[in-house]
């Protein structure tokens, strides 16, 4: 019988090994503020985008790196989007 496995624990088996240097993802804080609809913050699979008293809070440890907030951003709130450095960055893991 095969196990049915949620989100949330699929995302657990992922290995990450988090550049603590250098950003891969890097937001402007105040292009975001004139952001309305703030789609980041739904798209994202990781969850990574939040809110807190009305400013993005993002968190690049984590990142799938899908690219889906770089084709929804709006009003140029990223101001860089490249994958991890050699060595960093998600390995994905089935099991
Ligand atoms: S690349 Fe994907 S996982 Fe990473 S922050 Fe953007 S939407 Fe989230
Ligand atoms: S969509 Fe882009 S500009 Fe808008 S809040 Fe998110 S990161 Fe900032």
């Amino acid at each position: 019988m095969i196990k049915k496995t949620d989100t949330t624990e699929l995302l657990g088996l992922n290995k990450f090994q988090v550049d603590e240097e250098e950003a891969h993802i890097v937001l402007d804080k105040a292009a975001c503020a004139k952001c309305t609809k703030k789609p980041c913050l739904v798209v994202c699979p990781a969850g990574l985008y939040t809110e807190k008293n009305g400013e993005i809070v993002f968190d690049y440890a984590g990142c799938l790196e899908c690219g889906t907030c770089r084709l929804v951003c709006e009003y140029g709130g990223i101001t860089k989007w490249e994958y991890p450095r050699g060595t960093f960055g998600i390995a994905f893991r089935l099991g």
